[in-house]
């Protein structure tokens, strides 16, 4: 049963000495409480009251690391089923499914595939991280599977085997990714455990049915490993769906603890259909997949799942923006025409491709407005001629350009006047409001 904050805070020294990193030891014991601090950032306290606490102080649902060639990659560590309550903090990771029944060529294609995919948005670079690599019956081409994974790549592995021995190969093969060994069933669950305890790897736990589950993640729990990940067995959307859903509230509202995990997911196994598929992966990474597995890596595939974990996993508390400043868009010259807008990504994203679409080379000037829209940020006094004025002198725009016209947003024709004020050497062009009549104009200038 999970303790209050002040129930923590009576088995505190109460010195406020400051070293956990929170003013005193109440505040330390309310985020203790909440899941956002760890109690090993207090080093006085007393053993018995160290163990009293455990568990009050562990996650709900267990950070689980992940290794990839430059960093590692954390799944699990969520505390709240919405993400409107707070914010989701670690998106799922997607990987492409290899197997040992793929040709060296199908393999090297999703291996440069993998490599290749990047997309900027946002500022970010968004991308799959993983590979599940599957052994069908041939250890030693699992291992040499592996292995060329990690040599050609820098994704996270996932190692998929029925063989405890191909299993050890395997992990021993790319022991520096730190693999995730899958899986760990009734029938295994000593042999896998004991092969994850010893070369301290991250293992999943399979079992159908949530009663079977839980005996088995107690039993590993018990014999010592702390980094599972849940496989509830259910390869029909319907059920697993629901499964992702029980794991989750579980984890969270009673603090089930053969629950507090990541879990991860099939769609691949789920549907021969490639549309279906991609389907399936964008509801797991709504609720609540730590790891999405795809049948393979095709950007038209993963670019929309990239896009939706982006929004998914973004602070709804925060607004998301984009860096201020000069965006150059299709190549623009001296003397191509200036659009300027505001720093709220949607804004950025919608206005900047509608440029693009254009082929009308461009400069889009990007003001800070707190992430604020056009017509909030004109309301708010962020987007009014002063501010706007001052930006544009500021940004450096007029060593670029020699091109004296500025084309504001149709929603805030309303600063024309002061803006007119505020730079007398230009011209203040009234552009669209919908930014899909943003080509139609530019062409016309
Ligand atoms: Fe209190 Fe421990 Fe934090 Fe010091 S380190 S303020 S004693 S909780």
């Amino acid at each position: 049963m999970a303790l209050t904050g002040i129930e923590i805070f009576k088995m505190l020294p109460k010195t406020n000495c400051k070293e956990c990193g929170f003013p005193t030891c109440l505040a330390f014991a309310m985020a203790l409480a909440s899941g956002k601090a760890e109690l090993s950032a207090c080093p006085y306290v007393s053993e018995e009251v160290r163990e009293k606490l455990a568990e009050a102080s562990a996650p709900p649902i267990r950070p689980v690391k992940i290794g990839m060639k430059e960093g590692e990659k954390v799944i699990g560590g969520e505390l709240v089923m919405f993400r409107h309550e707070k914010t989701f903090f670690n998106p799922p990771l997607i990987a492409g499914l290899l197997t040992t029944a793929m040709s060296d060529a199908e393999v090297d294609a999703q291996i440069d595939a993998f490599n290749k995919m990047q997309f900027e948005r946002v500022g970010l670079m968004l991308r799959p991280e993983m590979f599940a690599v599957k052994d069908m019956g041939d250890a030693a081409k699992f291992a040499a599977l592996a292995k060329k994974v990690a040599d050609k790549s820098d994704a996270a592995i996932m190692l998929m085997s029925d063989n405890a021995d191909a299993l050890k190969a395997a992990a021993e093969a790319v022991k520096d990714r730190k693999p995730l060994l899958y899986a760990a069933t009734a029938a295994n669950a000593d042999a896998l455990g004991a092969l994850a305890k010893e070369m301290g790897l991250p293992l999943v736990a399979k079992a159908e049915g949530y009663d079977a589950l839980a005996e088995l993640t107690t039993k590993l729990t018990g014999l010592g490993l702390k980094d599972l990940v849940l496989d509830g067995g259910a390869r029909t959307l319907k059920q697993a769906f629901q499964d992702q859903v029980v794991f989750r509230r579980a984890a969270l509202v009673p603090k089930f603890r053969p629950f507090g995990f990541p879990t991860v997911t099939f769609p691949c196994e789920m549907t021969d259909d490639p549309m279906k598929e991609i389907l399936y992966a964008a509801t797991f990474i709504s609720k609540y997949g730590g790891i999405v597995v795809l049948s393979s890596l095709e950007p038209h595939r993963v670019f929309p799942l990239l896009l939706q974990r982006l929004n998914i996993y973004t602070d709804p508390q925060k607004p998301m923006i984009v860096t201020p400043g000069i965006y150059p868009i299709n190549n623009p010259d001296e003397n191509s025409p200036i659009c300027i807008t505001t720093n709220f990504a949607l804004t950025y994203f919608i206005v900047s491709g509608e440029i693009e679409g254009s082929k009308v080379p461009t400069w889009l000037l990007i003001m800070d407005t707190e992430g604020l829209s056009v017509m909030t940020a004109w309301a708010a006094g962020k987007f009014v001629g002063d501010a706007v004025g001052m930006f544009v002198k500021k940004c450096g725009i007029a060593d670029k350009a020699k091109n004296r016209t500025l084309i504001i947003p149709g929603y805030a024709a309303a600063i024309s006047g002061d803006l007119e004020e505020e730079l007398p050497d230009w011209k203040i062009l009234i552009g669209p409001r919908e930014a899909s009549h943003i080509p139609a104009f530019l062409k016309a200038q």
